[in-house]
């Protein structure tokens, strides 16, 4: 069988799409998302924040008063800071939960990715005829800005490992932090562009359809794109303290593929990343 019949059985079911925060289109409202909320989110009042880097609440209005002390080393993404497990942060080794290892001026948050319901494509379906509907692994960088976290750079590659699509999106708001260590990006890479998220959508849309195997790690709710058939390496490869927590792209690299990546002191790259979720299924089914 190929790739594709290969990777079926690790297609997310609906719970598990539901589960792991995916959104879903509210019925009888085809404009408007829902998906699971994290507890941090649920525990914020509408002035106020949690920084997902050091935990620390803060009101909006007070933000750049207190500096953000934090582990940049965070052991995975996700919005609920407590549920990093009881080991040292995967990125810079420390192995205080207390004292954070790197300070910044203000804190950051994506309160935006829960209230921000509207907006969403959703892949259409195929003609199945002559459309082979393909494989592809996508990662999404994230900059922090005045509405919380947004898109800045999407990468996809084919099961060959080549970048089909590489694109640098201008965020809709003030960038007040370019996330570098984990984006890659910095300011001078965001000068002049002017793709928007609207345009990748249409260009996703293009390329993808409902039956794509969209392969990604962690794949949410960053591309403001409704998708059904995915493949998602935090599911696969299960941490071994079950969910909520969730073993970082880095680990599992090491792990299943004895591979070191995200070295790069310049930050993450997107291509590298996308690369390594489609190694891990090609290596998970051959
Ligand atoms: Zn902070
Ligand atoms: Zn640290």
């Amino acid at each position: 069988a190929g790739f594709y019949e290969r990777l079926q059985k690790y297609i997310l079911t609906p719970a598990q799409l539901k589960e792991n925060g995916f959104p879903e289109f509210v019925p009888g409202e085809p404009d408007t998302v829902t998906m699971k909320k994290s507890d941090t989110f649920l525990q914020n009042q509408s002035n106020v924040r949690t920084c997902v880097r050091c935990a620390t609440r803060f009101l909006i209005s007070d933000n750049g008063k207190t500096r953000c002390q934090h582990h940049w080393g965070r052991s995975f993404r996700n919005s609920d800071f407590y549920l990093s497990p009881p080991e040292p942060f995967s990125g810079c080794g420390c192995r205080s939960r207390s004292s954070g290892c790197v300070i910044a001026e203000c804190h950051v948050y994506e309160d935006n990715k829960f209230t921000d319901v509207h907006g969403y494509v959703c892949t259409t379906e195929g003609t199945g005829v002559e459309e082979e509907p393909g494989v592809y692994a996508l990662d999404c960088e994230m900059v922090f800005t005045t509405a919380g976290s947004e898109l800045a750079k999407v990468t996809v590659v084919d099961q060959d490992l080549k970048v089909v699509y590489d694109k640098v999106v201008k965020p809709g708001n003030r960038v007040i932090n370019h996330n570098t260590r984990f984006s890659g990006l910095t300011e001078k890479d965001l000068r002049g562009v002017t793709t928007s998220l609207q345009d990748v959508q249409d260009d996703l849309l293009r390329l993808f359809n409902d039956k794509t195997i969209l392969v990604g790690h962690s794949l949410d709710q960053d591309l403001l794109l409704v998708h059904r058939t995915v493949v998602d390496t935090t599911v696969v490869f299960p941490h071994r303290m079950g969910p909520p927590y969730k073993k970082g792209l880095k680990k599992l690299c090491e792990d299943y593929l004895g591979k070191r990546i995200q070295s790069k002191v310049s930050g993450h790259d997107s291509a590298e990343d996308a690369s390594a979720c489609m190694e891990l299924m090609l290596k998970k089914v051959y």
